[in-house]
């Protein structure tokens, strides 16, 4: 890291507008910085003005720094540890009071900020007016006005930005007061701080006190972690400080803090912002009273999710059947160019064919990820959520928990990556577990072709009541585990976290197009990396160990493909579990096999399902004689096909989703949770689907 080129970071809270001015000020050229000890992925880009340049990073939004989410962890600790030499703080100003919450706890901090004044044409609109001259007098803070999305105000921003940052003053914080006995209680354990020099320069000593006072979990594990018999000491005081102001006020520190920092920026705003005298019904409250209306409003949910996916199916469809015939070109000229054996089989059957299942479905993805994007970027989201908060409740998750449920395949079709990293804005930890837990039972793009190549093999004559009962089921599951969850080892309160309901707005394309690119290349990475991976591991399994000449000598065709592959690693541990599920589930080797394959990505089930059943190359999309095949297969009936069904919705996530849960949960013991949970789960319920339906069968 060059130490001579200063660093600006932007903090504000979500949805004001941090991405378009970083944009602003990068052009958008940027990379995801990795830190040490920070999960959440932080954007950084440079921005040149003349001579100098500076590193920009974009923080993850944050209503405040006493964190309840990753994302505001992330950003604390990024604060803490790399000691930016300036903030640009983002205010939205047609929230301004919400958002200078932030401002007062980076005072608190002392760490040099600007505020741009983002959205001020949003407020102006509204008739609010704001004195940014007077806010930067009171603060003491440079406030420049800006439109983040056309960059108005960007130039100003980064002269000042630049030329405050190029004077690397040291971290001042603000003295503001938090009644008597809590400034009493402060005054101690400062001095208490600086005496011991806990945390040494990295953390104010002042801040530190704040926090002990406030009891912030994170901050008291810190503290501990450092083991010094001074800090246990100061520890103890905080902990006895902050119960003498408990018991003075009647409140938690960390509310009468919170009371006297929203105290504090009501007093600023009076001063420096005026509203319109006759408090105008503004359009978004107008559209709210039935938009968010109990009865009306989830009829036009209803219409909306529905009428988004059909569209985002009809204009997908052409570009997948393009993405299609390129992989299939594709694996004819590898298929032509490669010399014959185990290089050209790994190339083409295992790394071509099995990206190419998952990287056919990108169309789609991305679709939706555009108008998920749209959804949120409009602010109807966040209605959404408010409709459905009730009922998540009942299940024991929170209203924004919807979003990772929708993007996971609510509606069929998503994908759990990206969902369970959705997940991130669920404040509660017990919340969010119980999300990301729960959401790989949903229906993503990956289980369809196996839906569609069952449903076509035995429930043929009920296509489309078929794929409904089975989203309706998905979902029943996925709720009733959340509950089962959070009644046993996530058991907790709910959170009673108001659900901002921000203004309506009209996104800007570019904005939309960020984000569905970025989870889209999630999307992507996982095809590139993972499945590549497991495409040729499966490949091999199945490969290896070949089967002696000798025996294959006397053999052809579909029935040396068969013994070939029962004969391999994949082949044998098939055998093996043939023994439990065909009793329990009716499950062959064949079938097992192919589950196996499953872990890598879903997709593979119905590609292995094809080779087992001596097809040859069956490509995920054309299964349609593979179906009739199975249809007629001895041991394969209705009853197992359902079995099956279920078995492929709930087991085991893919290993791209292991993965990404193991990321946000930062465990691999909740990775591995997760795994045994939902195949537990499967095993069970397909096997009383088996059992019970051969009974009337
Ligand atoms: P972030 O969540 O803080 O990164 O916010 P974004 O930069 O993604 O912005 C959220 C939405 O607000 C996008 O649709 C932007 O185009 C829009 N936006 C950002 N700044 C302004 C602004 O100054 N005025 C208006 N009208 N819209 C803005
Ligand atoms: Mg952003």
């Amino acid at each position: 890291m060059n130490q001579t080129i200063p660093v600006i970071a932007l903090a504000g809270n979500p949805n004001s507008g941090k991405t378009s001015i970083f944009n602003a000020l990068t052009g958008a050229r940027q990379h995801v910085a990795n830190y040490p000890g920070i999960t959440v992925e932080i954007k950084e880009g440079k921005a040149h003005s003349g001579e100098l340049t500076a590193r920009v990073i974009d923080l993850p939004g944050t209503y405040s720094l006493t964190p309840y989410s990753p994302d505001e962890v992330a950003a604390r600790d990024y604060l803490l540890e790399q000691h930016p030499d300036v903030v640009i703080h983002v205010v939205d100003s047609s929230n301004l009071e919400r958002n200078l919450y932030l401002t007062t706890q980076l005072m608190e901090l002392g760490v040099p900020v600007i505020i741009a004044l983002n959205m001020i044409d949003i407020a102006e609109a509204r008739g609010i007016r704001i004195d940014s001259e007077g806010l930067s007098r009171i603060l003491g803070i440079p406030v420049i006005r800006t439109i983040g999305n056309r960059g108005t105000g960007a130039d100003e921003l980064l002269q000042k930005a630049l030329s405050v940052a190029g004077e690397r003053t040291s971290w001042i914080p603000i003295d503001l007061s938090y009644g008597q006995s809590s400034d009493e209680a402060l005054k101690i354990l400062k001095m208490k701080i600086r005496e011991a020099k806990l945390l040494g320069d990295m953390v104010p000593p002042g801040w530190l006190a704040l926090r002990l006072l406030e009891q912030d979990s994170h901050t008291i594990n810190r503290v501990e972690k450092l083991h010094l018999p001074a800090g246990d000491e100061i520890l103890n005081l905080s902990a006895d400080l902050a119960d003498g102001v408990f018991r003075e006020m009647n409140d938690e520190t960390e509310g009468v803090i919170a009371d006297h920092r929203y105290g504090f920026v009501a007093g600023v705003v009076k001063r420096v912002k005026s509203k319109p005298a006759v408090n105008r019904v503004y359009l978004s409250d107008r559209m709210d009273t039935f938009l968010t209306n109990p009865v009306l409003g989830p009829i036009v949910m209803a219409a909306v999710l529905f009428g988004l996916f059909q569209f985002t199916f009809f204009i997908s469809d052409t570009p997948i059947t393009w993405m299609e015939e390129f992989f299939i070109w594709l694996h004819n000229i590898a298929w032509g160019v490669l010399p014959e054996g185990f290089l050209r089989s790994m190339v083409v059957n295992g790394a071509i064919d099995g990206v190419g299942g998952v990287v056919g479905f990108v169309p789609l993805i991305m679709f939706m990820f555009f108008f998920i994007a749209i959804l949120e970027d409009t602010g109807y989201m966040a209605r959404i959520a408010f409709l459905m908060d009730r009922i998540f409740r009942k299940f024991g998750l929170h209203g924004n928990s919807i979003v990772p449920f929708i993007i996971s395949g609510g509606i069929t079709g998503g994908c759990a990556v990206p969902g369970i990293m959705a997940a991130r804005t669920l404040r509660d930890p017990k919340e969010r577990f119980a999300t990301i837990f729960s959401v790989p039972f949903m229906n993503c793009g990956a289980k369809l072709p196996i839906y569609a190549l069952l449903i076509a093999a035995f429930f043929s004559a009920h296509e489309g009541t078929m794929l409904f009962l089975l989203t309706i089921i998905s979902w029943s599951f996925a709720m009733i585990s959340a509950k089962l969850l959070r009644s046993t080892i996530l058991k907790g309160e709910s959170t009673s976290f108001v659900l901002e309901l921000p203004p309506y707005r009209l996104p800007s394309l570019k904005s939309l197009l960020i984000h569905m690119w970025q989870r889209t290349w999630l999307y992507l990475r996982k095809a590139g990396t993972v499945i590549l991976f497991a495409s040729i591991v499966m490949w091999a399994l199945m490969t290896f160990p070949t089967l002696p000449l000798d025996r294959a000598s006397s053999l052809t065709g579909n029935e040396l493909a068969q013994v070939k592959l029962s004969y391999s690693f994949a082949g044998r541990a098939g055998r093996i579990f043939e023994n439990i599920t065909k009793p329990l589930m009716g499950f062959d080797w064949k079938t097992d096999v192919a589950l196996i394959g499953g872990f890598a990505a879903k997709e593979i089930v119905v590609s292995t399902l094809g080779t087992v059943y001596s097809m040859g190359e069956i490509d995920a999309e054309e299964s349609s004689s593979l179906s009739e095949r199975l249809a007629n297969e001895a041991g394969w009936n209705p009853v197992m096909a359902f079995a099956l069904i279920m078995f492929t919705m709930l087991y085991i996530p893919c290993i791209a989703t292991v993965a990404v849960i193991k990321r946000e949960t930062r465990s691999w013991k909740w990775a591995g949770f997760a795994v045994v949970y939902t195949t537990g789960i499967a095993a069970i319920v397909s096997t009383i689907v088996y059992q019970i339906g051969m009974l009337f069968y």
